[in-house]
């Protein structure tokens, strides 16, 4: 993958539950300039989810497919199915004009990710405590029972990826989280490297100005 370096790239992971899409969707809703990088999954759909837009969902035969012709960015096995990031995404993202583009992975695609592009900024979700993290599996009401002991069976391994990320946001009242989330793009849009250009050409413009002066 090629990173056009002013796209900022943020890779959003959690344990299942912990409130990673819906602080996705509340953030697209506010900052129209973020792309969100569709993936493609082996899982069945759930019932709110549309094709193309939370996901491409393709059966294993096909994903095995684009694995083969070197189509994913990262791909991993998640709690029983395929997910991954095309190389598409990242292109697709900067035709339509987007300066922030969204990874929801878990934390293999997240590693992946980083390998690939180091200035991508990782962000672990937290959920306030487990009993909560459970209720809110339990609330979602779209896994059968085994599929959701398997996914809270995972969040304790989830969580121990905590170290790996650049910042740590604990989604307990929805509000604040997405404050938080906020923050962080602030913060990375205020970053050095990203604001140099603009000191750069004050400068050219200081030096000319003073050139005019004399
Ligand atoms: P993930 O994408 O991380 O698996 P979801 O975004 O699907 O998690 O959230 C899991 C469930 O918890 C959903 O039913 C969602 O409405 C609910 N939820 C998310 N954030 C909060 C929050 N801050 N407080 C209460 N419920 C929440
Ligand atoms: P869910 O089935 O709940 O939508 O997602 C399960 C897990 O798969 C979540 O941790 C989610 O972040 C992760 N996931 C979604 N898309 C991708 C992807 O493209 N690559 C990787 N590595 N993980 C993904």
């Amino acid at each position: 993958m090629n990173d056009p370096h002013d796209l900022l790239l943020l890779i959003l992971s959690s344990p299942s539950g912990a409130g990673k899409s819906t602080l996705t969707h509340r953030l697209m809703q506010e900052v129209p300039e973020l792309a969100f990088s569709v993936s493609h999954t082996t899982r069945a759909p759930r019932p709110n989810e549309v094709d193309g837009q939370d996901y491409h969902f393709i059966d294993q035969e096909r994903f095995l497919e684009l694995v083969r012709s070197n189509d994913f960015a990262e791909w991993a096995e998640v709690h029983g199915n395929f997910y991954g990031t095309s190389v598409a995404e990242l292109e697709r993202a900067r035709q339509a004009g987007a300066n922030v583009l969204l990874f929801d992975v878990d934390y293999q695609g997240a590693r992946q990710i980083k390998a690939a592009l180091p200035q991508a900024v990782g962000v672990f979700i937290l959920p306030p405590s487990m009993p909560e993290l459970r209720r809110r599996l339990e609330s979602r009401g779209t896994e059968t029972p085994e599929s959701l002991a398997r996914r809270f069976a995972k969040a304790r391994e989830e969580i121990g990826q905590y170290p790996f990320f650049d910042y740590l946001i604990v989604n307990d009242e929805l509000q604040t989280a997405l404050a938080d989330l906020k923050g962080v793009l602030a913060a990375e849009r205020c970053r050095r490297s990203r604001r140099a250009p603009t000191a750069e050409a004050l400068l050219r413009a200081a030096v000319d100005s003073t050139e005019v002066l004399e």
